[in-house]
């Protein structure tokens, strides 16, 4: 089994103020399908749905069909053990792939910043991307599957998500030795 993380420990500050003013706007640009919509998704907590039906069709609209129930991708939020790690995407050629948010996270966190973890780990675990590092000009990060480790400043809000997500479904940056989708 292999492993890849997503470090907030630099990004929280950032984040609590930008949630401090913008918390309203966030919540209805992802929360854009009816409450009671959202159907199951077999071995991911139900917390996780709306989030795993949004990356879908935000897949759509970019000329993708992903399908989570298909992949049999499973989720859960409960307790990472390191420090600052926020999610994990598992994998192995045993079982499908898990996701995992971490709880302490979850619960800090508003709608579009535990978006922005799902989708991460979704980046992985579906659409088998590995970290870029790249850096706009600006300094902020140029995707969402930055490490974390390095300097880019995030800049995931409700005005730049939809290039964020361009990016994110952007087949250029699949990677082709382990393919996610065709
Ligand atoms: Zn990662």
């Amino acid at each position: 089994m292999a492993g890849n993380t997503l470090k907030y420990t630099t990004l929280l500050g950032t984040a609590l103020l930008f949630f401090a003013c913008t918390k309203k706007d966030s919540l209805t640009a992802v929360a854009a399908e009816p409450a009671g919509q959202t159907t199951a998704y077999e071995g991911v907590d139900e917390a996780l749905w709306p989030y795993f039906e949004s990356f879908e069709k935000e897949a759509r609209l970019r000329g993708l069909e992903v399908d989570l129930r298909e992949a049999a991708i499973t989720g859960v939020i409960e307790a990472l053990p390191d420090d600052g790690v926020a999610g994990q995407c598992s994998y192995s050629s045993h079982q499908p792939n898990h996701v995992t948010i971490d709880l302490e996270f979850w619960s800090k966190s508003g709608t579009l910043f535990r978006e922005f973890v799902v989708f991460h780990e979704l980046g992985h675990c579906r659409l088998a991307r590995d970290h870029r590092e790249a850096v706009n000009a600006d300094g902020t990060c140029a995707s969402l599957m930055r490490s974390g480790l390095e300097d880019c400043r995030d800049n995931y809000n409700r005005v730049t998500r939809s290039s964020y997500l361009d990016e994110l479904f952007d087949p250029a940056f699949f990677n082709t030795i382990h393919p996610g989708i065709e």
